[in-house]
């Protein structure tokens, strides 16, 4: 990326102009699945609901009012990351040909590995004593998560996530392509795990690969019981770890069974 292209703009202008565009992208991931499942097709999708009852107006105006505040420090850490590139700290490639292509899904790939990992130790931290009741507790007052629920979080624990962002162009020259690829993939499935709605197929679970990826269920047991199932892609840091709840294919083929009786009746 060319910094003289950025230089035309001031810093305030760098933070308002990613605010905006934060802002557009998320209510982008965000609105529309809170639309159809919760508002316009709350009736047509009953069957895949995960909770019986539907979020409170109290629930979605936190989860709203902690979004605003996740989406300004992401802001803020997108214009330190421009500051680093005016001043040659990050290098961001942008040249494009066909030529590149491998390399970017290399990074891209390699940056949700990584990501993962990283996801899950802050993931831990969060659920130490300390940082659960002072920090983690936010994410958590949402019990039946929403599309809203997935940038609710405490100051603290959005800066945390997001410094990975930087962390990760001061350890490689990223391609600009490879960046976007992984915030809009790492968008989806926190939207995804935190939709409400279970879409994914009955054997997704037990499927001998398949299953090492998180499924909506996964992430809602989170919300509901408090403890285990913290990894954001995958399970296999759970899996090492000890910290996935073992009926969890049981609990995903109960709930996938319960909405096929519901659809047929
Ligand atoms: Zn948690
Ligand atoms: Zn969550």
């Amino acid at each position: 990326m060319n910094p003289e292209a950025l230089s035309q703009f001031s810093l305030v202008e760098i933070f308002f102009l990613r605010l905006t565009a934060n802002t557009i992208v998320t209510a982008l991931f965000v609105v529309p699945p809170f639309l159809l499942l919760f508002k316009i097709g709350r009736y047509t999708f009953t069957h895949r609901r995960l909770h019986k009852s539907l979020p409170g107006r109290k629930q979605l105006w936190m989860e709203i009012r902690y979004s605003v505040s996740t989406l300004i420090i992401w802001s803020f850490l997108a214009t330190a990351a421009f500051y680093l590139i005016q001043n040659g700290w990050i290098t961001v490639r942008a040249t494009f040909s066909t030529a590149v292509i491998p390399g970017i899904l290399a990074e891209w790939i390699g940056m949700i590995i990584i990501h993962d990992i990283y996801f899950y130790g802050i993931h831990r931290l969060m659920h130490h004593r300390w940082f659960f009741r002072r920090v983690h507790l936010v994410h958590h007052r949402s019990h039946h998560p929403t599309p809203f629920t997935s940038h609710s979080f405490h100051p603290l624990e959005a800066l945390l996530e997001a410094a990975f962002f930087p962390i990760a162009l001061l350890s490689h020259d990223f391609h600009i392509l490879a960046m976007m690829l992984f915030i809009l993939t790492s968008k989806g499935i926190n939207v995804l795990g935190h939709a409400g709605h279970d879409f994914f197929p009955r054997w997704f679970a037990e499927h001998w690969l398949f299953k090492y990826l998180n499924t909506t269920i996964y992430h809602d047991m989170h919300h509901e019981k408090g403890r285990l199932n913290m990894g954001l892609y995958t399970n296999i840091w759970d899996r090492l770890f000890g910290t996935m709840y073992s009926e969890y294919p049981e609990v995903f083929r109960e709930r996938k069974e319960g909405s096929r009786e519901e659809v047929k009746a």
